[in-house]
């Protein structure tokens, strides 16, 4: 039986009356590349903040590695958030800061690692997303596709056990796309658990083990990547298809 790294049960979200969440049950296995995709509005972005506890559940249970997440204090949650990476569609680098000051801030202040083992990871970890030269050089320096590789890596920097990606690459020029998702492919190969969050259609097809399609605040289908771009069942997801492929 493979590990469930995250559990939903019947997650619930609503702002003042607005149900963004209606009813969603599903799990992440470790290991496991879920692609979530759907229209804008669907919910995507709230589901995966209610995942990392960014936002309370309404109602209704988001496990991680067992625990449930609703009812724990700030310092209990801080706590599980660590294991749990999150990269946005806008980069949030800190701009005062060099690339590589980026990627060792969190694990020295949080962590309490020091600053040569987090000099270390950081060097690694930007060889690993290709930018070992950009070490030195402030975020303004960077192109958009740079900027979200030291994201990428800062995220890892404090090593989770789970990748959260909402719309990774949406902010990016069309030809900075690819150097993302390629370092996103290499992550997924190298057995990260990933819920991603994407319009990339090529990528969700290729790389997701699971893809989960979110519409109207349901997860109205799941599926294997080529079940469900060749024969989507529910109808939503068929005029999704139809209006995108
Ligand atoms: P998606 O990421 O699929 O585009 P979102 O999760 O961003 O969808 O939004 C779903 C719905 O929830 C939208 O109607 C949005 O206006 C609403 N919503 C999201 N966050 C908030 C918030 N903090 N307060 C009020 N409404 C919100
Ligand atoms: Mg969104």
């Amino acid at each position: 039986m493979p590990t469930k790294m995250i559990e939903v049960k019947n997650l619930q979200k609503k702002f003042k009356n607005n149900v963004v969440l209606k009813e969603i049950t599903e799990h992440v296995d470790q290991g496991q590349v879920i692609c979530v995709i759907g229209p804008s509005g669907a919910g995507k972005s709230t589901f995966l903040r209610c995942l990392n506890a960014l936002e309370q559940p309404s109602s209704g249970q988001v496990l991680f590695e067992g625990q449930n997440l609703v009812g724990l204090d700030d310092k209990q949650l801080d706590q599980i958030r660590q294991k749990m990476g999150m990269v946005f569609q806008g980069f949030n680098l800190f701009p005062s800061m060099t690339v590589l000051k980026n990627i060792m801030i969190a694990p020295i202040k949080v962590k309490k690692t020091s600053a040569e083992d987090a000099k270390q990871t950081a060097m690694k970890l930007l060889a690993k997303v290709g930018l070992a030269n950009k070490a030195n050089q402030y975020p303004d320096q960077l192109s958009g596709g740079q900027k979200q590789r030291v994201a990428i890596a800062r995220a890892l920097a404090m090593d989770p056990a789970v990748m959260l990606f909402d719309e990774p690459t949406s902010a990016l020029d069309p030809e900075m796309v690819e150097e993302v998702l390629k370092v996103m492919r290499d992550l997924a190969d190298s057995g990260m658990t990933m819920v991603v969050v994407t319009h990339e259609m090529g990528f969700a097809k290729e790389v997701a083990d699971q893809i989960w399609f979110m519409a109207d605040g349901y997860i109205q289908e799941t599926g294997q990547p080529d079940d469900f771009f060749d024969h989507p069942t529910s109808p939503r997801a068929q005029e999704f298809l139809k209006k995108i492929l």
